[in-house]
């Protein structure tokens, strides 16, 4: 028997990626998956699951309420929900557009607060649940030229453990992964797009101690583990999937 049988799992910015890999695992332990994402290619990830997709903007807050409206009633249940979907927008306070810098944060930081109250009192018609957000480790430390992305995951950080408190007495437990370079889709793209490829994917690596980049599937893991009964006592905590990378803080490119 699966650690999900039955219960009713809601997984944002599911397409591709590590949204992917998370409706996976979690249908692989046999829960029922709802999958969002504004890409069609949801569709395809929610069938190869057996899940249900809802293709929404949730940087749109009428897509919000439709997502949870229509995976409640699809799923009959929600029982945990994983806040993955994010988008960046790449600069400085000096350069990035003011309204690009608002898309980040309503997409990165209102819509997961926004699907965890909507989720939230899904959740409390059960008796309880668990919520996973997706962070970063820019949410712990920022990068240059990313202003808009630090800001959004920095700002997730300290929402879980702000929803940690507040959910607590609904039975409902908040945490966050923040993982470091995972090797999606997205960033093997950005690699291949940089002038020496080869080069750019070595220096990623050596941002970590254990020297690669990450799977989808060990980021899968951790949000598993974390909306599991098996982290019952476990709420409010970030835990970075980064190999190593925040254990140091001179790690940055150079070899240790
Ligand atoms: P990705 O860009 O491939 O996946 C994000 C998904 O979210 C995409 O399918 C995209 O279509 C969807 N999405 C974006 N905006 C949306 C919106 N407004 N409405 C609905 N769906 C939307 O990224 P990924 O690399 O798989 O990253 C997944 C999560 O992990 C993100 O929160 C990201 O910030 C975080 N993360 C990724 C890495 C990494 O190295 N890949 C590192 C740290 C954190």
């Amino acid at each position: 028997m699966g650690l999900f049988e039955g219960k009713g799992v809601l997984v944002t910015g599911a397409a591709r990626g590590i949204g992917r890999a998370i409706a996976r695992a979690f249908a692989r332990e046999g829960a029922l998956v709802a999958l969002c994402d504004l890409r069609p290619e949801g569709r395809e990830a929610a069938a190869e699951v057996g899940g249900f997709f809802v293709q929404a903007d949730l940087g749109e807050e009428r897509d919000r309420v439709r997502f949870v409206e229509e995976a409640a009633w699809a799923l009959g249940r929600v029982d945990v929900l994983v806040n993955n979907a994010a988008t960046g927008a790449p600069g400085s306070a000096l350069t990035v557009k003011l309204s690009e810098w608002r898309r980040v944060l309503e997409v990165n930081l209102t819509a997961p607060m926004h699907l965890a109250a909507l989720a939230a009192r899904e959740m409390a018609k059960a008796g309880g649940g668990a919520i996973v957000n997706v962070a970063s480790v820019q949410g712990l430390f920022a990068e240059q030229e990313n202003a808009a992305y630090n800001a959004s995951k920095g700002g997730l950080v300290n929402l879980t453990r702000s929803l940690a408190l507040d959910l607590a007495p609904l039975g409902i437990r908040v945490n966050a992964v923040a993982p470091g370079a995972i090797a999606t889709e997205a960033v093997l793209e950005a690699i291949a797009l940089s002038e020496d490829p080869e080069r750019t994917r070595r220096d990623w690596e050596d941002l970590h101690a254990l020297r690669r980049l990450g799977r989808p599937e060990e980021v899968a893991e951790a949000v598993l583990f974390l909306a599991s009964e098996r982290a019952g006592f476990i709420t409010g905590a970030i835990l970075p999937v980064d190999g190593g990378m925040t254990a140091s803080f001179m790690m940055a490119g150079r070899p240790v």
